[in-house]
């Protein structure tokens, strides 16, 4: 078992392709796989490989003058929990669509853990606790009595937060993500309305908070996006089986990867609608061989149009089932 780490920084990167060159010779030198995002705003990874190659990289990385501070989450895991490496410079480091100039320095102020827990317990009137996360994340765990946006992409929070503006004036708003990375630029944009009283987000996300207190304001557990799927927080189950509604939380993706749908599915549904995959050769790349096939020989489709194109070889199939390939323009540092 090796480690899986995940980190984000906002800072000024003068020369990002310079950062990506030197990061991906290192991750390569040292086997990692993942996700390494780099902008001129800053840093955000999800690398998974052996103890001993992630002490390595941290201590190569966090030699250097703009990222000695970086604030890394360690969870078990291995490099095999991504499909591969890569090492990118984007426009942003969470695809967000907030206007440029709303940056992360203008973000609300960072609670500990503690103090979120705190505030909890002391509920003020006004409090307001906002998901900033999808709401196929917040199905299956979040603060009690918090807003759940009903938005499939963070992309869409900004457009939310625009048209309820009136929920969140004259209130104090609890912003939360997985991580803290999305909370960042989200709080900030929040606060360039110019409605709330004042504007939180957690040090660390969920991921931390959850860290000190698993059985605490957080209800059921929290979505993340790599090979684990869930972060156990506590016994509590939020979501309901996509296909009978019973209440379950247990993700499952279509094997269509055109698809590629994450849902929740009970045992008795998954054992239903699996799909008998075909030994005919699928088409298009990040194919099953005939091989791998067997593997996923009994697969989970959402519904009855994945499953007549996977049995009739019209889309490719994912090899890794259970695996999340990190989604395109997701939030990689959770
Ligand atoms: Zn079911
Ligand atoms: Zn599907």
């Amino acid at each position: 078992m090796g480690k899986i780490i995940l980190f984000y920084k906002y800072v000024n990167i003068l020369y990002p392709q310079q950062i990506r060159d030197w990061q991906k010779g290192l991750c390569t030198s040292l086997g990692l796989k993942g996700r390494v995002l780099i902008a001129q705003e800053g840093i955000n990874a999800t690398l998974g490989g052996t103890e001993k190659a992630i002490a390595r990289y941290i201590s190569e990385t966090t030699a250097h003058e703009l990222f000695v501070d970086l604030d890394i989450k360690f969870s078990d895991g291995a490099a095999d929990h991504f499909p591969k490496l890569r090492v990118v410079v984007r426009p942003e480091i969470v695809n967000s669509g907030i206007p440029k100039h709303i940056t992360a320095d203008m973000g609300g102020k960072h609670l500990t853990p503690a103090q979120v827990h705190e505030l909890i317990n002391n509920k003020p009137e006004n409090l307001v606790l906002l998901d900033a996360r999808n709401s196929y994340e917040s199905a299956v765990g979040t603060f009690k009595d918090a807003i759940k946006p009903p938005i499939k992409n963070f992309r869409d929070l900004p457009g939310y937060i625009d048209e309820n503006a009136d929920v969140f004036t004259g209130k104090q708003v609890l912003m939360f993500c997985t991580g803290g990375i999305r909370c960042e630029r989200a709080s900030a944009y929040l606060k360039s309305k110019n409605v709330s009283q004042e504007v939180y987000q957690i040090l660390g996300g969920i991921h931390r908070y959850i860290e000190q207190y698993p059985d605490g304001h957080f209800r059921g557990k929290n979505y993340v996006f790599d090979g684990r799927v869930l972060q156990h927080a506590n016994n509590d189950v939020l979501g309901t089986c996509y296909f009978c509604q019973i209440p379950c939380d247990e993700y499952a993706n279509c094997i269509n990867a055109v698809c590629n749908l994450q849902f929740i599915a009970c045992a008795t549904c998954r054992a239903t609608h699996a799909t008998e995959l075909t030994d005919a050769p699928p088409v298009a790349q990040n194919i099953a061989t005939p091989a791998q096939h067997t593997l996923a020989s009994f697969a989970l489709c959402c519904s009855p149009t994945c499953k007549e194109l996977v049995q009739n070889n019209k889309v490719p199939v994912r090899t890794k089932a259970h695996k999340v390939a990190l989604p395109k323009g997701s939030a990689c540092s959770i």
